[in-house]
């Protein structure tokens, strides 16, 4: 069985006070909560405030990022050792925004994932097709040299603390959900490379979650999809209301 995983992404938004006070709101709307895991991503410089918002609540702390090395001239960067310090337990890792305007490869998804899963800090990794790449008809290769790539070098044991996420990069931000049909369609080909690679159980036991315009209205049919184990959730999940409501899907 694959534990559900709702996970919020909050991009470059929310001051301290901000994150503050939206854990004042949000956990008392999920407290009763145990269906799912709930992970919220706030920008680096909020998440000490929000580990301590969350102290005792069954909601985990991840950055968006990571670097990793552990410390040296690095600038601008942040370390594993740096996040855990901090009370972080998740990072998301290769998410679109990052590959597109940040220079962000298959060969350093990799090398943070390596990083990561060294540190006892768990991967979410981001993959997902470009809208030309998906009308040229590459989605499914695509997706699955990210896989490939981003978690090349892992042996099956590895795999367990990982969570994927797919993220078509036209469904981001665009209000376009990709269809219940097609999402499921992808989720079962990260699923079959993963297979390939690392045999049916690692396959049957990864979590993959579906990113992209994840809304309250829209969360429960994703849901209903055998592959699809949880969503990663930018724009709806900056409100209190509307991410307890996409955690509360059922
Ligand atoms: C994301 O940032 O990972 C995301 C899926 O954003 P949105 O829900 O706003 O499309």
């Amino acid at each position: 069985m694959r534990r559900p995983v709702i996970a919020g992404n909050w991009k470059m938004f929310k001051t301290i006070p901000e994150t503050r006070a939206f854990f004042s709101s949000f956990l008392p709307l999920v407290s009763a909560v145990s269906h799912c895991e709930i992970v919220v991503a706030p920008p680096f410089t909020a998440l000490a405030a929000a580990s301590a918002s969350v102290s005792g609540a069954r909601v985990a702390i991840s950055a968006q990022d990571v670097y990793w090395e552990k410390e040296g001239a690095f600038t601008g960067e942040v370390s594993i050792p740096m996040l855990i310090d901090v009370g972080c337990t998740y990072t998301i890792i290769g998410h679109s925004e990052r590959r597109q305007f940040f220079g962000e490869t298959d060969e350093s998804v990799n090398q943070k994932v390596r990083a990561a899963l060294a540190g006892q800090l768990q991967p979410i990794v981001c993959v997902g097709e470009t809208l030309a790449e998906r009308d040229a008809g590459k989605a499914a290769d695509v997706v699955r040299r990210q896989v490939r790539q981003g978690l090349g070098r892992l042996t099956e044991s590895d795999l367990s603390p990982i969570i994927v996420a797919y993220e078509p990069v036209w469904a981001i931000g665009t209000g376009r959900t990709a269809t219940p049909e097609t999402a499921a369609e992808m989720h079962g080909e990260i699923r079959r490379t993963i297979g390939e690679i690392w045999g049916s159980k690692a396959a049957s036991e990864m979590r993959i979650l579906y990113g992209g315009s994840v809304k309250p209205n829209n969360i429960q049919e994703l849901m209903r999809r055998e592959d699809i184990d949880g969503a990663l959730v930018g724009g709806a999940s900056l409100d209190p209301a509307s991410f307890a409501a996409i955690v509360k899907y059922l």
